[in-house]
C-alpha cells in the first residue's frame, strides 16, 4: 500500500488476477493474457479509475465494456490454441479482442459502430497487437470471406445463435454466445459443432447489450 492507503498498481493487478481465479478463471494462458493486457486504456473518461473492478463499464456509442470475469470465462470456454482463427462479433472497446489476440493466431473482430472500431484499432497498435483485423459491419452475418473459423465469440445478446455464424464455424469448433431477450437476463451458451450435430451447453446467466441489425448511426 502507498502512504495514503491506496493500492499500488502492482497490488491492484494482483487483486484483479486473484479475483478472476476466485470467479473460476483458472486457465493459465487466459490468466497470462489478462495479466498482459491492461484494461485501463480501454476504459475512457470518468470511469478509468474503475478499470480494475469486476464490472461492466460504459464506453462510447452507448455500449459497454464487459465485466473482466465474464471476459475470462468466455475466453476460457473457447479453449483457444495458438493455431486458431477466431471471430468476435461486438468489438466494443476492443478489450476482449486484445485478449483473444494473445491466445490465437489471428482474430477478426466486427462492430456496427465505426467509431468503436477506429478507437479499438488505435489501442491494438499501442499494445503492438498486429494479428487483429477490426472491421465495421453487421457481424450477425459473420465474415464469409474469412470463414470458416475455429472459434466464434459473440459479445452482444442474440435471441438465437445466428445461423450464418453457426455455418461459418469449423467442424470441431466452438462458439460462445449470450442468448435471450435483449433486456432480460440472458444465458451464456457454448455451442460445439460435432460430426453428429450441434451440442449446446448453458454456462451461466449474463447481461449483454443486444445484437442489433445494420450499422450504427455514426457509421
Ligand atoms: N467485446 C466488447 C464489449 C462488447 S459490447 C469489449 O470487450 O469491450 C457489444 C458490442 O456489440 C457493441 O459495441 C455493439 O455496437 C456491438 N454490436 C451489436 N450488434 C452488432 C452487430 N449486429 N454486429 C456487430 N456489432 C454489433
Amino acid at each position: 500500500m502507498t502512504d495514503d492507503g491506496a493500492l499500488s498498481q502492482a497490488e491492484q493487478k494482483m487483486q484483479f488476477l486473484y479475483h478472476l481465479r476466485s470467479k473460476g478463471v483458472t486457465d493459465k494462458r487466459v490468466l497470462e493474457a489478462m495479466e498482459a493486457i491492461d484494461r485501463g486504456p480501454f476504459v475512457k473518461g470518468i470511469f478509468t479509475d474503475r478499470a480494475y473492478e469486476d464490472m461492466p463499464l460504459p464506453i462510447a456509442c452507448g455500449q459497454t465494456i464487459s465485466q473482466p470475469s465474464v471476459v475470462g470465462l468466455m475466453s476460457q470456454a473457447l479453449n483457444i490454441t495458438p493455431r486458431d482463427k477466431v471471430l468476435e462479433v461486438g468489438t466494443g472497446s476492443g478489450y476482449q479482442a486484445a485478449i483473444l489476440a494473445k491466445l490465437a493466431r489471428r482474430v477478426y473482430t466486427v462492430d456496427r459502430h465505426r467509431r468503436l472500431v477506429r478507437e479499438a484499432r488505435d489501442i491494438f497498435d499501442a499494445f503492438d497487437l498486429h494479428n487483429i483485423t477490426a472491421i465495421t459491419g453487421d457481424g450477425s452475418f459473420g465474415l464469409p470471406d474469412q470463414a470458416p473459423f475455429d472459434k466464434i465469440i459473440v459479445t452482444a445478446a442474440a435471441e438465437d445463435p445466428p445461423g450464418p455464424l453457426l455455418a461459418q464455424l469449423k467442424m470441431g469448433g466452438i462458439m460462445v454466445v449470450p442468448v435471450g431477450q435483449s433486456d432480460a437476463v440472458q444465458s451464456l451458451i457454448r455451442v460445439h459443432k460435432t460430426e453428429s450435430g450441434l451440442e449446446y451447453d448453458e454456462m451461466r446467466d449474463v447481461r449483454f447489450v443486444p445484437l442489433l441489425e445494420g450499422l450504427g448511426k455514426d457509421s
